[in-house]
């Protein structure tokens, strides 16, 4: 298996996220005016320090899902199928949601809000929740928010 490497200088943790994630959000980059956000869930394994963190599967959009060209909003039906994808095994936990963006990746303040919204709201066993963006440019960015509102930015750490 291969995985993408992403710290961050303000983090000691070091996320891992699995080629096949990145191959499949991929293709829902929005590389035209018209194309509308998508998003999904993501899953994966923590190590034992929560310094290590391993996102190995996500879900996709679904036709009930709210896709706009400045938002997307997940069905409860979404949720629902995502879970078999989560139950593989005992260590496999829910760690955050991806989306795209019609423009560069950030962490707007409405995407602030609704993670901290999930933060809240989800059964979550890290200290925090992933928010993966993926833009337009092509660039993804990696976000975790922490339970005390702490946010560090990761990215793609790249060979030199
Ligand atoms: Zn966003």
């Amino acid at each position: 298996m291969t995985y993408i490497k992403f710290t961050s200088s303000c983090s000691d943790k070091t996320i891992y996220i699995n080629e096949e994630v990145i191959q499949s959000i991929m293709p829902f980059r929005q590389n035209s005016i018209l194309s509308t956000e998508a998003g999904g869930m993501m899953f994966g394994c923590v190590g034992k320090s929560e310094k290590f963190y391993y996102i190995e599967k996500c879900s996709i959009p679904i036709p009930e899902d709210t896709r706009t060209i400045t938002g997307f909003i997940r069905s409860v039906f979404h949720a629902k199928k995502a879970l078999n994808i989560k139950i593989i095994d005992n260590i496999t936990t829910y760690l955050g949601e991806w989306h795209t963006h019609p423009c560069e990746a950030f962490l707007s303040s409405q995407d602030k809000k609704s993670h901290i919204d999930l933060l809240n709201s989800s059964k979550i066993y890290i200290n925090g929740i992933f928010a993966l963006i993926y833009g337009a440019d092509n660039i993804f960015k990696l976000y975790f928010i922490a339970k005390d509102r702490n946010i560090d930015l990761f990215m793609e750490e790249k060979d030199v």
